[in-house]
């Protein structure tokens, strides 16, 4: 069977200094300029202010399980060398959540609550997205 390649994400204008602070192994997620509130993804309102004014700020990429699901089912070809595989939404320390995968961890053992922190997955040339791997508590 011919290798297919994973979906890669686009990079929409709107996300693209999330997309260049992680291809230099930097997370980040924006934050309203008025209230400080911080968001992911990006978005043109603060949902807390309705302030259009935002910036981008580094965060510490550390985090942990807030819920997860496991997949056994191949929904893209790309993916089928991976199931079972772990889809998590991960709360950042700073607020935010985003969904993610959990690297070196098998999905039976994965658990809400569980720390972690950020590793970058270099996709090609564009694109390195964030996983997530079980961090020490603390
Ligand atoms: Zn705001």
């Amino acid at each position: 069977m011919p290798e297919v390649s994973k979906p890669a994400p686009a990079v929409t204008p709107q996300m693209a200094p999330f997309f260049a602070a992680a291809l230099r192994g930097e997370l980040m997620v924006q934050q309203c300029a008025d209230c400080g509130a911080s968001r992911f993804p990006a978005r043109e309102i603060c949902p807390g202010c309705l302030s259009r004014a935002a910036r981008w700020i580094k965060v510490s990429g550390r985090g942990e399980v807030l819920s997860f699901n496991v997949m056994h089912q191949v929904y893209h070809p790309g993916f089928a060398a991976e199931v079972p595989y772990a889809v998590v939404m991960i709360k950042l320390e700073e607020g935010p959540a985003m969904v993610s995968n959990l690297i070196g961890v098998k999905p039976h053992e994965i658990r809400c609550g569980m720390p972690v922190e950020v590793v970058f997955e270099r996709v090609n040339d564009q694109v390195a997205l964030p996983k997530f791997r079980p961090r020490a508590a603390g």
